[in-house]
């Protein structure tokens, strides 16, 4: 049972959040290190594709990309072909020298410059994204949306928060300036910022800033079970509840942007196409789950 408990913590852990639970005493390198190894494995071949060895120059990963399809609109599918995908398990191997070479390797590639990507560039996208910051879910991979169509605001576990600047200055911006038609709250399951809502060994933002998931502890207590109550629950039982909390706390974002000023003004134009969608990102399978809690005009 210890062991089961453990196992599910480990994405937190994974995560270099302050725990002091049970997966902190448990937890040894070595493991780590199986358990990524094992995922890993179980993701290669859970695709239909062999990584080649050795691994190909990014030029011809390019070209490959390139040369299956007729006409090339799309310079995302250079970053979304999966060889680059699978290349993200590793680790920088000169720090961040890696991060620019990747960028000037793209920036140059000629037929970006043959279709004058960069003059075409515009600022117009009619879907307003707030996501979770966490590193394993872009939305622009995610959701297969490339430059301009994806206005994101990212922050730990996707909150949205009538008294905080940086929520409202964004939501004024997408609403009033570029006229979006669509708002969408995306939560993710394994999310570490969900989960450690209610660890008060956190730093105080941090417990502030989680504050509102923990309020749902009111009306939900099931969802938030003590560690003797986890201690004979199955893995299955606490991906369930954990995925649970993932929703409502979506749904609350839902409600909160629905019933903020600023929308509901723009709901006051009849003609104002805008809706608000909620929507989990699901790690184990990568697919996007709609939670059918959508609000306003389509
Ligand atoms: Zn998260």
């Amino acid at each position: 049972m210890r062991v089961r408990l453990v196992n599910w913590l480990k994405n937190a852990k994974q995560n270099k959040w302050p725990s002091h639970n049970l997966a902190e005493n448990t937890m040894n390198h070595s493991k780590q290190h199986e358990n990524r190894s094992s995922s890993f494995q179980s993701f290669q071949s859970s695709l239909d594709y062999t990584i080649p060895q050795p691994r190909p120059s990014y030029a011809s990963y390019s070209r490959r990309s390139l040369s299956t399809k007729k006409e090339n609109d799309n310079p995302y599918e250079i970053r979304t072909y999966l060889p680059d995908l699978l290349r993200s398990f590793g680790k920088f191997e000169h720090g961040l020298k890696d991060v620019l070479d990747n960028n000037k390797r793209w920036a140059d590639n000629s037929q970006l410059k043959e279709m004058k990507f960069f003059d075409k560039l515009e600022n117009e996208p009619k879907l307003y994204w707030i996501g979770c910051s966490d590193s394993r879910v872009p939305p622009e991979i995610i959701s297969q949306l490339g430059f301009g169509q994806l206005f994101v605001h990212r922050n730990i576990a996707n909150q949205f928060d009538t008294n905080d600047t940086n929520s409202m200055s964004v939501l004024e911006f997408t609403v009033n300036h570029l006229k979006v038609e669509h708002i969408v709250v995306c939560g993710h399951t394994k999310c570490a910022g969900v989960k450690n809502a209610c660890n008060n060994h956190l730093e105080k933002n941090l417990i502030a800033w989680l504050s509102d998931i923990r309020k749902i502890k009111d009306v939900h207590p099931e969802l938030f079970p003590d560690q003797e109550t986890m201690s004979h629950m199955s893995n299955d039982e606490l991906d369930r509840i954990h995925k649970t909390l993932v929703g409502v706390n979506v749904k609350n974002q839902v409600k909160k942007i629905s019933e903020s000023e600023v929308v509901k003004k723009a709901w006051e134009d009849e003609e104002r196409k805008l809706a608000i969608h909620g929507w989990v990102f699901n790690m184990e399978n990568g697919h996007l789950e709609d939670l059918g809690v959508t609000v306003g005009r389509q």
